[in-house]
Order: C-alpha cells, then sequence, then structure tokens
C-alpha cells in the first residue's frame, strides 16, 4: 500500500498566521484592526496640513534619478487643482522609476513633509491609476502582525473568513442593551468600517461595535462565574451551628471586636449554617484583625464538632498563626495540630494520624502540606490566609477531601490585598465578599519617608537612637533579581555591618534558607522584646505581627512592587506607638518606579494603594496569571469598560433563568474549554 502523502507542511504567511492563533474562520473574525488608513477619499494638496498622512492624486511633471548628494529618486507630482509636491525614494528599483514616467497618473499616500525644496513626501506608497479608478468603500484596516505576514495577505484570509465564521445572534435582543449592534454587523463593521466614521471611536475602541465586542466577553465571564456558584449550590456542606465556643472566647480576649469584626464574623457564621458550601472572601487592609475573625469561625466549626484547616502561604506565618490561635483557642480545650514541610519523622506520623483521626480540632500548616498530605476525619472548614484567590488546583484538592461522604467543605479566603470594585465584580463574581473597613482603636498612623540612598548612615544612626528609646525596627534587605541566594548574601552582609555597628547582640537575622525552628527562635526573641533591631528578607512580608515594633527601614525600595511594600510597611503601626517607614531607593528612578514610590509617601490606605497598583500593573499581573483568568479578557478593559461590566453583571443572572441554552452556548462560544479555568 503506498504511503500516505504526508500533509504539507504550512509555510510562510500560513505559517505566520497559525504561530498567532489564527486557524479557524472564528479565530480570524476575532483578529480586530490596530488601527486603519483612509484610502475613501482624496485630499486635495491645498488642503493638506503638515505632518498629515493623506491620500491624492496627480500627473507627473518631472521624473530624474539625483546624484550630487545621495543617490535618490526625485518625483514630481501636481495634483488636479494645479498644486505640485515632490516624492523623493532613496531605494528604487528601476521598474519604479517607469512606473512614475512623466505624464503618469498616480494615486500617492503618505505623510506630507515640508522639505529642503518645498512640500515632499519620502517613500509613499504609489499606485498608477486612472482618473476613473475608484477609491476604497470601506476604511482599509491594519492588523497585529508578525514577521513574514503581510497585511495584504492577512486582509484576505480575513475577509474570507468573515462570512464563514460562526457568529449567529445567541443573545435575545430584547435582552441586550438597546446601542449595541449585532455581533456579526460589529465585526463585518470593525474590518471594514464605512468612509465616513469617526476614526477616533474606532481606534480608542469606543465605537458601539467595539462596545458589543466586549460586552460579548465580559458577559460570558459572568456567566461562568454564576455557572460555578450554581454548581456550588447543587453540592452539600456540614451545616456548622455553634455558639457556646466563641462565647467562651470573645469573653477571653483582651479587646473587643470592632463593629466590623463583628457584621463579618456574623455574615461567616452565616454561610457556616448553610448546607452547601460558601466560598467566602474576606478582604480587610493590613492590621484589621482578620485573625481572630479566623478564630471565630473555627470556633464555630469546632463547636459543632467538626475539624478547621487553617493555612497559610509561608512557614513563617504558619507559626505566627499557630502562636496566636493556640494563645486563644487551647486555653479553651481546642486540640491543635501543627503540620508543616519540617515537621518529620514520627512526630510527624503522630500529628497526620491526629487529623485523620478527628482528634486534632484545628489542624494549622502551609497550604501544600494540607493539601496534598493530610487526610481529615471530617473537615467542615478551610480558611486560607494571604491568598487573594485560592487556585482552582487546589480548591478541587480541598473537595476531594471530602469526597467520599458526598460533602464539600466551607471555604473562607482571607486576604490584605483589597479588591478593586471592578476586579471584584468581574474576578470574583463567584464568591461572596466581606470587608473589614475598619481598623481597630488607638492604631497611631504610619509615617512614609522617601529617601536617596545616600541617606543610608542617617537612617542607621536613627535606628542606635530608636534602640536607646527601647523601640524595635525591621531592616528589609533589597530584593535581587538573580536568586535566593543573592538575597541571602545581601541579608547577611547587611547583618554583619549593623551587628558591628550597633552591637551583636542586638541584631537578628532571618531569611528564607533558615530552618523553621531557627527562624522561630529569631522571631521569638524579637517578640519578646530582647532583640531590638532584625534584619530580614521579605520572608517577614505577611503576617508578621510585633507591635512593639515601630520604625521600618526598606533598602532598594524601588526593587518592590506596590502591593508588597504596602505589605512590608503593614509590620509597622500595629500598637500605640507612632512609626515611621523609610524607603531608601537608588536613581535614577523608573516611571513605575517612581509612582510606586510616590503612592507609598501618599497613602497608607490599602484600597487606594491597590487601584493605583491594578493602574500601574494591569490586571494580569495583579493577580497573578493562569490562577485569576485575567488573561482571558481580550477586549474588554475593567476600568474603562465598567459600565459595559454592570451592564453584563445585571443581564447574566436573567439570561441564565430565561434562556439557559443561549447562556450556555455563549460561554462556550468565548471561553470554550478555558470555562474550566474560571470555575471551581
Ligand atoms: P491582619 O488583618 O493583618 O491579619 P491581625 O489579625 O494580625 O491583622 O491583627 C493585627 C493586630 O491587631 C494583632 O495584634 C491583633 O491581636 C490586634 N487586634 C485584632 N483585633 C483587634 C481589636 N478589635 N482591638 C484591638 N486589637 C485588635
Ligand atoms: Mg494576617
Amino acid at each position: 500500500m503506498p504511503d500516505a502523502p504526508a500533509p504539507k507542511p504550512a509555510s510562510g504567511p500560513r505559517r505566520a498566521m497559525e504561530r498567532l492563533g489564527l486557524l479557524r474562520p472564528i479565530d480570524l473574525a476575532l483578529h480586530l484592526p490596530l488601527r486603519y488608513e483612509d484610502e475613501t477619499r482624496l485630499t486635495p494638496l491645498r488642503q493638506a496640513r503638515h505632518g498629515e498622512t493623506i491620500q491624492f492624486e496627480g500627473v507627473v511633471v518631472s521624473n530624474h534619478i539625483e546624484t550630487r548628494r545621495r543617490r535618490q529618486l526625485l518625483v514630481s507630482l501636481r495634483d488636479d487643482a494645479g498644486d505640485s509636491v515632490q516624492l523623493r525614494f532613496l531605494n528604487f528599483y528601476p521598474s519604479q522609476q517607469k512606473q512614475m514616467a512623466e505624464g503618469a497618473r498616480l494615486r500617492v499616500r503618505g505623510e506630507l513633509r515640508s522639505g529642503l525644496f518645498g512640500r515632499e513626501m519620502v517613500h509613499p506608497q504609489v499606485k498608477p491609476v486612472d482618473a476613473d479608478t475608484p477609491l476604497a468603500s470601506a476604511l482599509t484596516p491594519v492588523y497585529p502582525a508578525g514577521a513574514g505576514l503581510p497585511q495584504v495577505y492577512l486582509r484576505k484570509a480575513i475577509a474570507a473568513a468573515l462570512p464563514r465564521a460562526p457568529l449567529d445572534e445567541l443573545l435575545p435582543a430584547a435582552l441586550l442593551p438597546r446601542t449595541l449592534p449585532p455581533l456579526r454587523q460589529a465585526l463585518e463593521f470593525l474590518h471594514h468600517p464605512a468612509p465616513n466614521v469617526s476614526l477616533a471611536t474606532l481606534e480608542d475602541h469606543s465605537h458601539p461595535a467595539w462596545q458589543r465586542l466586549k460586552f460579548e466577553e465580559l458577559l460570558a465571564q459572568q456567566l461562568s462565574q454564576l455557572q460555578s456558584k450554581a454548581l456550588r449550590a447543587q453540592h452539600r456542606a456540614p451545616v456548622l451551628r455553634g455558639t457556646a465556643l466563641v462565647e467562651r472566647l470573645l469573653a477571653a480576649l483582651p479587646f473587643e471586636l470592632t463593629g466590623a469584626q463583628r457584621r463579618v464574623g456574623e455574615e461567616i457564621a452565616a454561610d457556616l449554617a448553610s448546607e452547601h458550601p460558601t466560598h467566602r472572601l474576606l478582604q480587610g487592609d493590613v492590621g484589621s484583625g482578620k485573625t481572630v475573625v479566623a478564630a471565630l469561625a473555627a470556633c464555630v466549626c469546632i463547636d459543632a464538632g467538626w475539624q478547621c484547616a487553617l493555612m497559610a502561604p509561608t512557614e513563617l506565618l504558619a507559626e505566627q498563626h499557630l502562636r496566636k490561635l493556640v494563645g486563644w483557642l487551647e486555653p479553651l480545650g481546642v486540640r491543635v495540630a501543627w503540620i508543616t514541610g519540617s515537621v518529620k519523622g514520627k512526630k510527624r506520623e503522630a500529628l497526620l494520624a491526629q487529623a485523620a483521626s478527628g482528634e486534632a480540632q484545628l489542624v494549622v500548616g502551609t497550604h501544600a502540606v494540607i493539601e496534598d498530605k493530610v487526610q481529615f476525619a471530617q473537615l467542615g472548614l478551610a480558611i486560607v490566609d494571604e491568598q487573594h484567590r485560592f487556585g482552582v488546583a487546589q480548591r478541587l484538592a480541598l473537595r476531594r477531601k471530602l469526597a467520599e461522604r458526598g460533602l464539600e467543605p466551607h471555604l473562607l479566603m482571607m486576604s490584605a490585598t483589597p479588591i478593586p470594585r471592578t476586579l471584584a465584580m468581574s474576578y470574583y463574581a463567584d464568591l461572596e465578599v466581606s470587608t473589614l473597613d475598619e481598623l481597630p482603636p488607638g492604631r497611631s498612623p504610619i509615617v512614609t519617608k522617601v529617601f536617596a540612598l545616600a541617606k543610608r548612615d542617617e537612617v542607621i544612626e536613627r535606628i542606635a537612637h530608636e534602640i536607646g528609646q527601647g523601640k524595635q525596627s525591621y531592616w528589609v534587605c533589597p530584593l535581587i533579581e538573580e536568586s535566593e541566594e543573592s538575597d541571602l548574601q545581601a541579608a547577611t552582609a547587611t547583618h554583619a555591618e549593623l551587628a558591628e555597628l550597633l552591637g551583636d547582640d542586638r541584631v537578628g537575622l532571618l531569611h528564607g534558607r533558615m530552618k523553621a525552628e531557627e527562624k522561630a527562635a529569631v522571631m521569638a526573641r524579637f517578640s519578646s522584646g530582647e532583640l531590638p533591631l532584625l534584619v530580614a528578607t521579605t520572608v517577614i512580608e505577611v503576617g508578621v505581627d510585633v507591635p512593639n515594633a515601630s520604625l521600618m527601614v526598606i533598602e532598594h525600595a524601588e526593587r518592590f512592587g506596590l502591593a508588597q511594600l504596602h505589605q512590608l510597611r503593614g509590620r509597622v503601626g500595629r500598637g500605640s506607638a507612632a512609626s515611621v517607614c523609610v524607603l531608601l531607593y537608588n536613581g535614577p528612578l523608573s516611571e513605575s518606579g517612581r509612582e510606586r514610590l510616590k503612592a507609598m509617601a501618599e497613602t497608607t490606605d490599602g484600597f487606594e494603594i491597590a487601584r493605583r497598583d491594578l493602574a500601574i500593573r494591569g490586571p494580569g499581573e495583579f493577580m497573578g496569571h493562569r490562577q485569576s483568568g485575567a488573561d482571558l479578557l481580550r477586549f474588554a478593559d475593567l476600568e474603562d469598560d465598567a459600565p459595559l461590566l454592570v451592564a453584563a453583571r445585571a443581564l447574566a443572572p436573567k439570561l441564565l433563568a430565561q434562556h439557559p441554552a443561549a447562556a450556555q452556548a455563549h460561554v462556550q462560544r468565548w471561553l470554550g474549554g478555558r470555562a474550566e479555568l474560571m470555575k471551581a
């Protein structure tokens, strides 16, 4: 039997198109122009301004190659009104010169400039025409294209694909905002806009055709989030109710809850009493007191006879929680197990056994450990600290913990990075959100100062002074791009330097490579006040809580992200003493570096910081890729298109209720397999 012919490998422009993901007609239909060229009309030279790109027609009056300075082809052209312009070509073929022979009529498109010898165009596009050659009937699209993909080829491919692309209207017209055209019409328009349209509205994407497209994808996102929420409502969770332990905790706490803590506590208690798994995001600025809210939730769960897991991103943070939670809960008789990567051997097995038997009522550890290693007898509630959004894989892993009983635990995610409103409305549409919008009383505001690195010595003197006053400080070492190794070197060097200046027994060192026990020992000495100064890498970024620390120095602050700076700064200002955060930078600053430091100096409000961070970085980076699905928004911009987002958000539940099949088809069209990414 003869071999079947090997499929011919796509070559040239076809390959280039495939590389851009332009495979199916729909891909081509959704590949939209970056801008347009107006070849629909001719502009008399007399009316054109310098610097303007125009199209005109004229007859060649002279054509010669000039060789005196640099070899170039000079062609003089006169338009029908008698005005002339010179075309200049530095590279040209003989055939081009022939094409532009005296007496030829040319249609020319280019930028009009004023040159040494009057008005000129350098390397314009030129086409020989007759007096009656028709003009383009639509604006000419210019598409994003990689190397090896000529515009003409792409234009033809798109024009051919457009009628074949499945673009039937899925959404009932009556439910759509009235200003939006049907999808097919919108796309046909964007690829071939009519001559008289305002280019500005096309290029800034405010034209109704663009709006329709953005609305489509925002709607798909809303629908898929609602679907995942609806799916969750079909799953079952243990009903957790209990007040006795909560009351005992409240009586034992050395402070009164803030109004916000009380309100959020009640919202969470209502979740836990539901027979369906609830996923809630608790956001509150650094220091707003999320840990005690977590403790209250844990109490409800444990009181109801179920286990609670508390997960933190790092061991250091896990240890901090343990200390605090154990301090609060153990005296009430709650049995706590701490399981992290560094607990090994027999001890680890014993702890795992306690979790598996249900003997441990509260299990504290890092995400990784709890997801992978720990089996629970009956997990009722998982609390995830300092995570915007628990990843899909992680949520699925949790679900599996109780799978055999057909139950799913409730989930509470806590984040110190407040989520700007538009992000909350789009990416968190499937979550309940609570906000701690009130700080515990008695906090004094943090003053932030930005200095050039040249002031480093003065800052060290200031620390010596603080130490004399019995105050404590942090020194955060520069972030070093290359590796964790270099971060470590920077920290050890700074530690050695400061220890020599200020006294060996006064300066502690904390970094990511230390063993958990070593870290814990240093933290304990700092917490007790024995060590006045702690030199640290960003391991202290989240959750570290030493109220007596009132000064923080961040060296090379320009290297840190805005959210990270805000988190770090949140380590001070936790007690009643006035606190200072010093940002030392090494210039010259980049544009965004300057903006970050400026934001830090201007505000301590986490919401404002998050808003500016979003503006500086955009949603994809802000949320961390993949996990967020932020990169799935191709056309819409959350800030600019907030009104469309609001409209999509209003339409989604109606569509799901009244036209479920259309809703499903819409999600499929826009998200296809990727819908899974946004769920769970
Ligand atoms: P975060 O929200 O950053 O996790 P924490 O839970 O670590 O904040 O709380 C910060 C500090 O405020 C801790 O020392 C905590 O004990 C204290 N705290 C929490 N709630 C209150 C309150 N209602 N009154 C006084 N202090 C509080
Ligand atoms: Mg915290």
